[in-house]
């Protein structure tokens, strides 16, 4: 069922308790909290227009870091507050907590279009013990609730799903903002009935990790393309020696399950033809965390079995070759989960030219390209492709549960659209 939008609301006057996922990540500098990415920041901004539009009273809750029920100073909203102001151009009202009389008052100046952000929902404990008292105190000032937050939509906590409830069993409405609406679009609408053919490009580090969307993904998909450390328990399963790669012996039966689907549901299912390798030494040194810090030296590309004191890194040209090649006459592309370890930009080039091929396929064949998953999300933008393709999830842990098919608590407690 489709979810009520920000669009279809008639907000003049009212106090709207919008959700946002302004969880963004900060440095000290000069004793001074300061963000080093803006980018959950401006995410908000086409939803904070058309309600400023519409003559709103925006009441803005979000949490930031883990403080563990306590007020860490470190972990303030305050300039999160004042980076929206330079943002917008606009003032916005900064409240010292995010229940009780300070918000209360300051709610009650607000006129239509004003803006006031709540401090960390988390200074709470019952913020993500979902408590329904501690929700009832946020929801005294939410005339309409608006969920924004869909990377925070997979918990069911007080500020994304307690307070949507007790605005809907009031009879006002909570609604879907217009980040959450293409979120939903994407992951959701767009993958049901796909423009073939539909080519899935999965790889990351775990099948345990990934092993639902694949599933899932088998009964709709003409072809997955599979990549990174997962398509090592892949070959193991197949009794292909993985040497001291990141791989998951007991998930081999998992790994032999879905191929079976695939092969059931015929469904073209691809595994590397060859790896970039290296041979790991210690150097003797630890770092910062304590941990052997190893060179990983003698990278060369192998078919077949990987030698026994060797770790694979990434797909190697060949398979890059044949998957892009594959990529490029999609009209659907799905892609989670890098094809080796993108970090290092000696393992990159699989990855990168994976990434090439999606854009080649949505600038020149007209396909549709969806990436989810925060690091796929990551390898996109370091190669310099992030605004080249089709939509790229902001969801990170909840872009993967939707796609597994699972019904997210902060989508479930939004309005049905009549
Ligand atoms: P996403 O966040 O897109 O869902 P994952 O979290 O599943 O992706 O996996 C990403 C991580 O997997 C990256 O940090 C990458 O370095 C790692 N990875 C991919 N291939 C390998 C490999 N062959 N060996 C070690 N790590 C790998
Ligand atoms: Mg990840």
């Amino acid at each position: 069922m489709a979810k009520l939008t920000v669009r279809d609301l008639d907000v003049r006057g009212k106090r709207v308790f919008m959700r946002v996922d302004y969880n963004v990540p900060l440095e000290e500098r000069d004793g001074q909290m300061a963000i080093t990415d803006n980018t959950r920041i401006v995410e908000t901004l086409p939803t904070l227009k058309l309600l400023i539009d519409k003559g709103a009273k925006i009441i803005l809750a979000a949490h930031l870091g883990r403080p563990k029920g306590k007020r860490e100073a470190t972990m303030s909203l305050r300039p999160v507050g004042l980076k929206l102001h330079e943002l917008l151009g606009r003032s916005v009202a900064f409240a010292t907590d995010c229940i009780g009389e300070v918000v209360e008052k300051a709610a009650a100046h607000m006129k239509d279009g004003d803006i006031l952000l709540l401090e960390n929902v988390r200074y709470y404990n019952e913020e993500e013990a979902n408590d329904p008292v501690f929700a009832e105190k946020l929801a005294k000032v939410a005339d309409v609730y608006v969920n924004d937050a869909f990377g925070a939509a997979h918990r069911a906590h007080a500020s994304t799903e307690g307070v949507a409830r007790i605005v809907a069993k009031r009879g006002g409405f909570a609604a879907a903002g217009l980040l959450m609406e293409r979120e939903l679009k994407f992951l959701g609408d767009e993958l049901e009935n796909p423009a073939r053919p539909f080519v899935v490009i999965l790889g990351g580090a775990k099948v345990s990790d990934k092993i639902k969307v694949i599933d899932r993904l088998l009964e709709k998909a003409d072809t997955i393309l599979i990549g990174g450390a997962m398509a090592y328990t892949f070959k193991l399963a197949h009794g292909v020696k993985t040497g001291k790669s990141l791989v998951e012996p007991d998930h081999t039966g998992t790994a032999l399950a879905a191929e079976k689907k695939a092969i059931e549901r015929k469904v073209n299912f691809q595994l590397p033809t060859d790896t970039i390798i290296a041979t790991p030494v210690d150097t003797g040194k630890l770092n910062k965390k304590g941990k052997p810090v190893y060179d990983l030296t003698n990278i060369r590309t192998i078919r077949g079995d990987i030698p026994d004191d060797a770790e694979g890194f990434s797909i190697g040209a060949e398979t890059a070759a044949n998957y892009a090649r594959i990529i490029q006459s999609a009209k659907t592309i799905l892609w989670n989960g890098p094809m080796g370890m993108f970090e290092d930009p000696r393992f990159a080039a699989g990855t990168n030219a994976v990434a090439q091929a999606v854009v080649d396929a949505t600038q020149k064949n007209g396909a549709k390209s969806i990436i989810g998953g925060g690091d796929s999300v990551k390898a996109l933008n370091k190669a310099g492709l992030g605004d080249k393709v089709t939509f790229m999830s902001t969801g990170g842990g909840a872009s993967l549960e939707f796609l597994e098919g699972a019904v997210l608590p902060g989508v479930a407690a939004l309005s049905d659209k009549k």
